[in-house]
């Protein structure tokens, strides 16, 4: 006769290697007992492209499904709460876009000179982006070198949103645009990129602008 069977043990601590575990006796098989290992989420990447097109504007972009969501913030990101963005909702980018600084020729789409103002990593605060998306309110934290902490994006009407900074340690009324000019990846100005890249003297005069605005309303 079967000796009656003991209460199985609870595996549901393992998840989806519950059943991996049960059919193995750890003190006899030299394999390995299955732990869940943390779960690695592939981290979302964001930038801040800092672009000096018909007009200075900053490029807020999120990595989604493959893709950098895109809105051009023309006064850029603040991080005083009260500062609500005006945030234009542009393309998709390509997810290598966020490599580029440099300059794009005169008559091109979006001629003008794109410093990488910002970048890092960023997660959302809701279950479904997506969803979120479609509803038009996108809570969302960023791990960048300038922008951190709590952020969101509220649509208004039809492309048209306000990024907004919450409020953490990261909240200060201090205009980081003015006080962190430069690129995160090259330490340049506009004017540094613009050079370097084999700008025209329009788009260098609209560089040098950019910078000298910046440097105005640092003081
Ligand atoms: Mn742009």
């Amino acid at each position: 006769m079967r000796r009656p069977r003991s209460k199985p043990p609870d595996l549901k601590r393992f998840g989806r290697l519950a059943e991996y575990n049960l059919k193995r006796r750890f003190d006899v098989t030299s394999e390995p007992a299955g732990k869940l290992a943390p779960v690695r989420k592939k981290r979302l990447e964001f930038v801040v492209q800092k672009h000096r097109a018909s007009r200075l504007h900053y490029d807020f972009r999120l990595e989604h499904d493959g893709v950098m969501l895109s809105w051009a913030v023309p006064k850029g990101p603040s991080l005083d709460p009260s500062n609500k963005r005006f945030a234009m909702q542009t393309e998709d980018h390509p997810i290598e876009y966020n490599q580029f600084e440099g300059v794009i020729p005169e008559g091109e789409y979006g001629a003008g000179t794109v410093m990488i103002w910002d970048r890092g990593t960023w997660e959302p605060e809701v279950e479904d982006v997506g969803l979120a998306l479609r509803k038009g309110d996108l809570k969302f934290r960023l791990y960048g070198k300038k922008l951190q902490g709590p952020w969101v994006l509220v649509r208004m009407r039809e492309r048209q949103w306000l990024l907004i900074k919450h409020r953490d340690k990261a909240a200060t009324t201090r205009d980081i645009t003015a006080a962190k000019p430069r690129s995160v990846v090259s330490r340049r100005t506009l004017a540094g990129i613009a050079r370097a890249g084999g700008a025209s003297p329009r788009q260098l005069a609209h560089a040098q602008e950019a910078d000298a605005s910046s440097a105005v309303r640092d003081r």
